[in-house]
């Protein structure tokens, strides 16, 4: 198995860590990890050797490759570099990368995108969604404490006290919650929302309060958001406007797979915010949830900054890389226990987060299989 360093850039993480490195050669896998895979995310090349990996040269990388573990797309130029038959297991972007998936389908390799990992209990240690949300979430809080001249705590000082300051969570999925929890923990005075109804007691467990907007969306059977339509989505934003400048941080993590990210704050609403003030927008990839976001970049308007980094986790890449390396072995133990791989198509895991190279299903009749009824074919959980 062949561990790239990542060559996207921004990128600083990397699939496998030496931990994680360590469990696999145990159970049967040969890695090989190319020198400087870890260097970014905190890893050294002796780390690699002392946990049983082989370190390679890029030139002689995917010699021999039956597996390939990365974190973000390939570019054109390595997929044209990766033998046909070869595993590739990452973040593949098949929602929105449909280029990208029809390339890995021309050379033939059977991909398999953690995005599209099926987000059931069996498959939880897998979900890199999550683990990366979770980081995306910690750190935005982090950003916006950073930016903005305000103490997040309430103070009391001498000099009197100081009021905590309010944050806005928009959007509590994964990092959401996680910014919820991250920003109570500094001390700030938390509201939240979301369109999904469900919602609302987890944000009140973590201690925040629900923002109530009047505008409830639906949830799909995976969890997540339905899109709400034009005529919802204005109101949401009208009710926001007027709530928004009661606040000195935004964070906004609104997302529904595979479109753009829905416009929660329109540019007039950043103007009634107050200077000073902070967006961090964790949609910026998919567009931003704020219309002035530029994904990227960090700007300042009318006294108000609005960060739209588009890889938050990349920014913490030593505990992002530990948790997706942990998913990324989760998933190999599944799709090739004993270090062998075994791919079981009708496995709904491996079906599910496979996204090119499947083999196709011959429409075949059906025919009665006797002395099934008594088998048991339970997966542990
Ligand atoms: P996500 O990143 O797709 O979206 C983030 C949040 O934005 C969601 O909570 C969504 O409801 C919200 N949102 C969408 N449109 C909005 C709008 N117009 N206004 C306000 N909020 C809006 O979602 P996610 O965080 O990856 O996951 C969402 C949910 O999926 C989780 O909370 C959970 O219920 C479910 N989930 C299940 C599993 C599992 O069963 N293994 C794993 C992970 C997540």
């Amino acid at each position: 198995m062949i561990v790239p360093r990542e060559a996207a850039p921004g990128e600083g993480r990397v699939a496998l860590v030496p931990e994680t490195v360590g469990r696999l050669t145990a159970s049967g896998f040969e890695i090989v990890v190319e020198r400087g895979a870890g260097a970014v995310a905190g890893f050294s090349d002796e780390e690699y050797t002392e946990a049983g990996a082989t370190l390679r040269e890029p030139a002689a990388l995917l010699e021999g490759a039956e597996v390939i573990v990365r974190v973000a797309r390939p570019s054109a130029d390595e997929v044209a570099a990766i033998a046909p038959g070869t595993v590739l297991i990452g973040f593949l972007a098949p929602l929105t990368d449909t280029e990208g998936i029809e390339r890995l389908r021309r050379q033939g390799v059977v991909a398999f995108a953690m995005e599209s990992v099926p987000r059931i209990s069996r498959a939880q240690s897998m979900d890199a969604l999550s683990s990366q949300a979770n980081v995306a979430g910690y750190k935005a809080v982090l950003i916006a404490a950073d930016r903005v001249p305000k103490l997040f705590p309430m103070l009391m000082t001498a000099a009197g006290t100081i009021a905590p300051a309010r944050v806005l969570i928009m959007g509590a999925g994964v990092a959401g919650l996680q910014a919820i929890a991250t920003a109570r923990r500094l001390g700030a005075v938390v509201s939240a929302f979301d369109v999904r109804p469900a919602v609302k007691e987890q944000v009140e467990s973590l201690g925040a309060r629900f923002l109530e907007l009047g505008v409830h969306g639906e949830e799909t059977e995976g969890g997540y958001a339905k899109e709400l339509t034009p005529e919802q989505q204005a109101a949401q934003q009208a009710a926001l406007e007027e709530r928004l400048p009661d606040f000195d941080v935004v964070i906004t993590t609104a997302l529904i797979p595979g479109r753009p990210a829905p416009r929660l704050i329109p540019a007039s609403a950043v103007s009634n915010m107050r200077p000073g003030s902070c967006i961090v927008d964790l949609a910026a990839e998919a567009g931003g949830n704020c219309e002035l976001t530029q994904p990227g970049n960090e700007i300042v308007r009318e006294g108000v900054t609005i960060v739209g980094f588009t890889n938050l986790p990349s920014q913490m890449a030593f505990h992002a890389s530990q948790l997706y390396s942990r998913n990324i072995v989760a998933l190999l133990q599944h799709l090739a226990p004993g270090g062998e791989l075994a791919l079981d198509f009708d496995d709904e895991i491996t079906a599910g987060a496979c996204v090119s190279g499947k083999p196709e299903v011959a429409a075949q009749p059906v025919v009665a299989q006797p002395d099934v009824a008594g088998e048991t074919e339970e997966e542990s959980a």
